[in-house]
């Protein structure tokens, strides 16, 4: 009979995992529980807040995963049963599983910060999960109906979250649009952190490309969101300092899934740790846990991360569940692409190995992009937007093709 491998998760970790267990070992069955129809990735999402892609342009189908043999449940996974091996459907049923492969993302920590609950994202969205792209959508429909000479507001939260680099380039891309239809508007970005991703490339990049338009507040400048008013649309910070904006994006605390909480997966962070050799979660056999629900180590919770681990974290639970060891000496990549502006990229590369201590970065192998005048450097910035474009085409049809 053959082994069933299920995944819980069509998103970057679960549908690379999916592909990868499919064209790598077919003699194992391979079914996918994930309750949207497509998904919408994240990365580009920021693109569509700027102007430059559409919904149709971030959303990706099932049907040649489907092509290629794997099945696909859409529903739930509600419960999973670590001691059975069996997973609770959300429509009832239960799905047995030799290995399981969970990529089910993360959760918003709804309340962590006062006044931010379900109700309160449908007045300031935060469009950081995939769902439907409802959220993003809304968010860019908030902007096309922004009065020139109004205030966009973010709230950035602490590590760790979701793509590191991820609420610079929309604030970014977000200029790109105001500067084009809504010059008089101002982007006001309070943050919780004093330092963030690729920060030196991006500071350069808004005083270039965006003078004036954006006032960046690190936390221990009273950058810290701690309450929102969706009624007064105020964004109050630690100090006690209420900002009224007009659009207003946060970007929630965040935590593994929820049914890798319900499975007690996580630790006390929040986060579920994992053996970094094969992604099996320290606290269930069989069950290995890939994607921003695990704990990275210097690793980024990305896209790129999900899609490179998942062949690992596969060929070890396949070598595991058939009596073989699990490939040695795995080494992770990252690349981090962000699109600050039209033909303007830039980027972080990182290469990372397991160790006894998790996963730690390969000294001296990653870096940034280069930093200097865009006069000098127009080039490098266009040809990385291009890289940047490509990436995105070739990792979705490595996880969706
Ligand atoms: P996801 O891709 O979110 O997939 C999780 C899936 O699990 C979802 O489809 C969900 O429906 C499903 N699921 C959850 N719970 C259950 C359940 N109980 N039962 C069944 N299914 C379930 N990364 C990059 O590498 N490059 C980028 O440029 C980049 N840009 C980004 C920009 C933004 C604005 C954001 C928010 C993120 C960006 N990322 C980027 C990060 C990237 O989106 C995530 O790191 C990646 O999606 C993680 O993959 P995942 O499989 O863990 O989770």
């Amino acid at each position: 009979k053959a082994p069933r491998l299920v995944v819980i998760g069509g998103g970057f970790g679960g549908a690379s995992a999916a592909r990868y267990a499919r064209t790598a070992f077919p003699h194992v069955a391979v079914t996918v529980i994930e309750p949207q129809k497509s998904f919408v990735t994240c990365p580009y999402g920021n693109l569509l807040l700027g102007g430059s892609r559409n919904l149709a342009a971030i959303t990706h189908s099932y049907d040649r995963l489907k092509r290629r043999g794997v099945d696909f449940i859409h529903d739930w996974a509600d419960a999973i049963d670590p001691v059975a091996k069996t997973i609770k459907l959300g429509g009832g049923g239960t799905v047995r599983y030799d290995k399981l492969i969970l990529s089910p993302g993360i959760a918003i920590k709804w309340g962590a910060l006062a006044g931010y609950d379900t109700g309160a994202a449908r007045i300031f969205p935060h469009a950081w999960v995939p769902e439907k792209g409802e959220q993003v959508t809304l968010l860019r429909k908030q902007l096309e109906a922004l009065p020139d000479g109004g205030v966009v507001a973010f709230s950035i939260p602490a590590n760790p979250f979701r793509c590191p680099p991820g609420p610079y380039e929309r604030i970014s891309l977000v200029a790109d649009y105001l500067k084009k239809h809504k010059p008089r508007s101002k982007i006001l970005a309070l943050d919780h952190k004093d330092a963030f991703s690729k920060q030196g490339l991006f500071q350069d990049a808004w005083n270039e490309l965006y003078p004036g338009l954006i006032e960046w507040v690190p936390g221990s400048k009273d950058g810290k969101v701690v309450r929102v008013d969706t009624k007064e649309k105020i964004f109050e910070t630690e100090f006690g300092t209420r900002h009224k904006v007009d659009v207003g994006n946060v970007i929630p605390p965040q935590s593994a899934a929820r049914i890798a909480v319900d499975a007690g997966l996580v630790n006390e962070t929040g986060w579920v740790p994992v053996n970094p050799y094969t992604f099996e979660a320290v606290r269930a056999k069989d069950i290995h846990v890939i994607g921003d629900a695990n704990i990275p180590g210097a690793m980024p919770k990305s896209g790129f991360i999900a899609n490179t681990t998942s062949k690992q974290a596969v060929a070890s639970a396949i070598a595991l569940l058939e009596g073989r060891e699990p490939p040695k000496d795995p080494i992770y990549f990252n690349t981090c692409y962000s699109h600050v502006g039209d033909d303007y990229g830039i980027s972080i590369v990182g290469v990372f190995r397991p160790s006894e201590k998790g996963f730690v970065e390969t000294p001296n192998s990653g870096g940034v992009s280069p930093r200097g005048p865009l006069a000098q450097l127009r080039d490098q910035r266009r040809l990385e937007a291009h890289y940047a474009d490509s990436w995105y085409a070739s990792i979705t049809k490595d996880a969706f093709g």
